[in-house]
């Protein structure tokens, strides 16, 4: 069997969706793509995360072709691949319709810095995509033109896209934009509220790229 440490991983990402509540049901998937080959191990279509094994996973190439694996997969692959095709940084991709991040999605609502977590973590305002048809390539082209600099996109009308140098950080920004979304959500309705200046977000994403974990 081809990949086993990056089929094992994105096998580990996909099952870590519904376990954080970030997915419910089928409604998400995670890939990632090997450095070496440029093969992509994708979650299988429809299949359900309890049910689903690192053999079940499909490898294909950045065109498309099934490499490896008998089920058909996700029905976003086209757009991870697109992706993945025109952003050599990027290994991961993890896509959910958390609750929060979704709502903002719903109404085209960009999400802007309010805490010291979302400067560090993100930089700057998470932006929404135009409306992209399911399937195909549509999607991924939208990820690849508005998702800027940044790691994390709202998917208009339909959830959100992050990416990574590697699975386990889009899965970490999954986590966070689905975390920011909710507090932005709560204190919009207590009242109006602020965003960190410039400077400040500069500053927590300095302090978070320099000093922050075990270095
Ligand atoms: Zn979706």
């Amino acid at each position: 069997m081809k990949l086993e440490a990056l089929r094992q991983k994105v096998w580990e990402i996909n099952v870590a969706l519904p376990k954080t509540g970030l997915v419910m049901w089928t409604s998400g998937n995670a890939s990632g793509r090997d450095p070496e080959t440029n093969l992509v191990v994708i979650k299988p279509s429809g299949v359900s995360f309890d049910d689903m094994t690192p053999e079940d996973l499909v490898v294909v190439d950045l065109d498309g072709n099934v490499v490896e694996g008998s089920l058909r997969p996700s029905v976003d692959t086209g757009s991870h691949l697109y992706v993945y095709r025109h952003r050599d940084d990027i290994h991961g991709i993890v896509h959910t319709h958390s609750r929060f991040a979704t709502t903002f999605a719903i109404r085209g609502e960009p999400i802007p810095v309010h805490t010291t977590t979302a400067a560090a973590l993100f930089g700057g305002v998470i932006p929404v995509s135009d409306f992209a048809t399911i399937g195909e390539e549509d999607i991924g082209r939208q990820i690849v033109e508005k998702i800027g600099g940044g790691q994390v996109i709202l998917m208009r009308n339909h959830g959100v896209f992050t990416v990574g140098k590697d699975l386990g950080e889009a899965l970490k920004n999954a986590v966070y934009v689905e975390e920011t979304a909710e507090v932005v959500y709560y204190a919009r309705l207590l009242g109006p509220v602020d965003t960190l200046s410039d400077k400040d977000i500069r500053d927590a994403r300095e302090m978070y790229l320099t000093s922050y974990g075990q270095k």
